[in-house]
């Protein structure tokens, strides 16, 4: 009999992939977890019933979720991924040789254990125990507020707005967030889709222009996420994306990637802009 995993979308859109086989079935403390082995995206992770990454199509996300920021800065030493327990955003950031130390904190312990035994080509730089990265389990917003002045770059790759990540898309975690980065410092967020998640897009790029002097917002083609059609928004103290020219070579290969993507990536189609600067 075939089998499939299933996520709802929307209350009237379904993803559905068939799957070969599910290689692990329970819960953590979290939230519920699946792996599977899917026919469409290969390994799949899926955590309370959400696609979180593919084998297929992760370097889409992971290459736009770090290299983008960790390239506007000029020089990013100390780099924060709050969530990211697969290990993907890790991976990537850690290829920068101007970065020194990368934590990761995800507050789940069993997303990181199970990413590391199923997903071993995401969760490289964990498996590798590769010394620039420290990974520590525990609630990214607690730690968000005992960190002041310190990070070069924060990374916030969390799950949706619901169960644990509900508090990461808050105007106190973004005033955190704020603290917690060097004057010259920047966040970026995964923040969904600007085609089905139009009312968080625009509670987040509120607050998070009320914080930070430059606000933007860019996309990347995801097909394993909502409608493909994915964004994140950027909070910035200095270095502006428009204004960007590149400051350092890229001396490791991308899938995604590219220097026409770091300024492509911001530029936005008119009902993208009409949500964020509409009247
Ligand atoms: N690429 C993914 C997406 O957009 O769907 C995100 C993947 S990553 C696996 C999301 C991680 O965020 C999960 O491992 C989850 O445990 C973690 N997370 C959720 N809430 C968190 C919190 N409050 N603090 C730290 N990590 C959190």
């Amino acid at each position: 009999m075939k089998e499939f995993v299933t996520e709802h979308q929307s209350p009237y859109l379904d993803l559905t992939t068939e799957v070969s086989d599910i290689l692990y079935k329970g819960n953590s403390e979290y939230q519920d977890i699946i792996v599977a082995e899917s026919r469409e995206f290969g390994r799949m992770l899926v955590l309370d019933g959400v696609f979180q990454t593919s084998v297929k199509d992760e370097f889409i996300y992971h290459e736009s979720i770090a290299h983008i920021p960790l390239f506007l800065h000029p020089s990013p030493k100390n780099v924060l991924i709050i969530g990211g327990g697969d290990g993907g955003a890790a991976r990537e950031a850690v290829r920068h040789p101007e970065v020194e130390q990368v934590t990761m904190v995800d507050i789940d312990g069993k997303v990181i254990e199970l990413s590391k035994r199923y997903f071993p080509s995401i969760a490289k730089a964990m498996l590798e125990g590769n010394p620039k990265l420290t990974v520590r389990v525990g609630d990214g917003i607690g730690f968000m507020k005992e960190a002041a002045d310190f990070y070069d770059v924060i990374i916030v790759d969390c799950s949706d707005p619901v169960g644990p990540g509900e508090g990461l898309f808050t105007y106190d975690f973004y005033k955190s967030t704020y603290k917690a980065l060097k004057k010259d410092g920047l966040f970026v967020q995964q923040t969904e889709s600007p085609f089905m998640h139009q009312p968080l897009i625009q509670n987040i790029w509120a607050s998070v222009s009320d914080i930070f002097p430059i606000t933007r917002l860019y996309t990347s083609f995801i097909p394993l996420y909502p409608s493909g059609m994915h964004c994140f928004t950027m909070g910035s103290k200095q270095y502006d994306p428009l204004q960007w020219t590149p400051n350092r070579n890229r001396i490791f290969p991308t899938r995604y990637y590219n220097e026409g993507i770091q300024r492509s990536a911001f530029v936005l189609p008119n009902f993208v802009k009409d949500l964020l600067y509409g009247e």
